[in-house]
């Protein structure tokens, strides 16, 4: 019989596979409901989620909740939230590969166990990762995209979009209209595919993936007088 998300986090809780065990105050392997059909992943535990064992609290984890509602009508138990990375990096650092891979059977497993029909990849470090490109994430976002049997959708990170404005930026009304896609696809989508598994995942380099639809032409906007745009540089960040 296979395993359950519980039984994997319960042994990931112990993992010592890479450095980031030493520093850490508790594996943040993820939160959600074990069978969602949206699965979001971010990038790494940061201070207060180290600190809570919870991903995307705070101020970033609000705005996620928010939208979430908001757009989709979900709340966070209806979703399942997890990150790339289990453990922080000292000092919020960048992942280091070797990290990576020492923790990216974790994200396998609970991908194969969840069976998420949507996967919503946020920010840019997620977005890279699980699309296996080096296009940025204002390039990537605003479509969908085919992978292993289900549909990626990236968007900004929160935390990108607080830092660089936060609800009134432009940045914010486009995270909105990624999470209208996410509503657009699962309401496209046949009911409940049955028990079939979608093929197994590993994060092998692959060419770039084409996106499932011809994206629309950006909608013309007229930015509101106090509102600047988040720099691109900044959404990198994440
Ligand atoms: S980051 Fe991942 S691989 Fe490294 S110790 Fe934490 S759970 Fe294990």
């Amino acid at each position: 019989m296979s395993r359950t998300l519980t039984d994997i986090g319960a042994e990931a809780a112990g993992c010592t596979r890479c450095r980031l065990a030493e520093g850490r105050t508790q594996v943040v392997f993820g939160v959600g409901n074990p069978d969602a059909d949206v699965l979001f992943i971010g990038e790494a535990p940061g201070f207060h989620e180290d600190k809570q064992g919870e991903p995307f609290v705070g101020a970033a984890g609000q705005l996620l909740t928010k939208v979430l509602g908001d757009v989709l009508g979900l709340d966070r138990g209806d979703v399942y939230i997890c990150n790339v990375l289990k453990c922080r990096p000292p000092g919020n650092r960048d992942p280091q590969e070797d990290e990576i891979e020492s923790c990216t059977p974790w994200l396998v497993e609970q991908i194969s166990s969840i069976q998420p029909r949507v996967i919503v990849t946020l920010g840019n470090f997620a977005t890279k990762f699980v699309l296996q490109t080096q296009q940025g994430i204002t390039r990537m976002r605003g479509r969908a995209y085919p992978w292993h049997g289900r549909t990626v959708i990236p968007t900004f990170h929160p935390a990108a979009i607080l830092r660089g404005g936060g609800e009134k930026s432009r940045q914010f009304g486009e995270l909105r209209e990624d999470f209208e896609l996410v509503r657009d696809t699962l309401a496209a989508m046949d009911p409940a595919p049955g028990s079939a598994p979608a093929p197994a995942w590993s994060p092998a380099p692959a060419p770039s993936p084409a996106p499932v639809q011809a994206p629309e032409p950006p909608p013309v906007r007229v930015p509101d007088a106090d509102v600047a745009p988040v720099p691109e540089e900044q959404l990198e960040l994440f």
